[in-house]
């Protein structure tokens, strides 16, 4: 990879942002590797002390079952919860997107489709332009992978397939129905950091606060 590719380099300053991913299950480990390429202090994350250490929580791919179970298990519900209400930014993908909706987590004001695409299609690769990350188009892998079938006012799409969102925000969440962490093009991993050090774009009230929450 050599360290090139389109990413916006996060400013990071005195401080390296500290970036974890829920490690229940699914594939974590490519998001850790991806994060630390960009400067963050990337972790697996499987405890609720963990998560209360983190500026931003990526929720990865795999299977959303399983991924609820866990989070439940875990006893990690609260502390993503206290996150978020702390305006501390989450990044679903795929399976984590499905985890944030309203059926699951209740973070993201949506409801998503699962393996919206159907069987006979069920794994592609499209170029998507994304709102919000420039205007190169971003190779996106979808396997088995959800849209947003509904949501609420306050989400915005910043990508759709076919008109279906596939890349949505809504204040400190971002979510993505592909697997971001399979190609070369950090930018949404960028744009989760920006959130989280105050700079993402859009929303600007957004993650403001987040400093002085608790
Ligand atoms: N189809 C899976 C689910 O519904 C998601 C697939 C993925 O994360 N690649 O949980």
């Amino acid at each position: 990879m050599g360290g090139a590719g389109p990413a916006v380099p996060p400013e990071v300053g005195a401080e390296r942002l500290r970036v974890g991913v829920l490690a229940s299950q699914g594939d974590f480990a490519a998001h850790v590797r991806m994060l630390a390429q960009l400067g963050a202090e990337s972790m697996e994350v499987r405890t609720p002390e963990q998560v209360e250490s983190l500026d931003a929580l990526v929720i990865p791919g795999g299977e959303s079952t399983t991924i609820t179970k866990a989070i439940e298990r875990d006893g990690l519900r609260p502390a993503i919860e206290a996150h978020h209400a702390a305006g501390k930014p989450i990044f679903g993908t795929c399976a984590g997107m499905i985890v944030l909706d309203r059926l699951h987590l209740g973070l993201l004001d949506a409801t998503c489709r699962r393996n919206a695409f159907g069987r006979q299609i069920a794994s592609f690769e499209a170029d998507l332009e994304v709102e919000g990350v420039g205007p190169e188009p971003m190779r996106a892998v979808f396997i088995r992978a959800p849209w947003i079938e509904e949501h609420g006012p306050g989400v915005e799409v910043l990508a759709r397939v076919d008109g279906h969102p596939v890349v949505v925000r809504e204040g400190p969440v971002l979510a993505a129905a592909f697997h971001p962490e399979l190609t070369d093009d950090s930018r949404l991993h960028a744009l989760l950091m920006a959130m989280a050090s105050g700079r993402g774009a859009g929303s600007p009230d957004a993650g403001g606060e987040r400093k002085g929450a608790s």
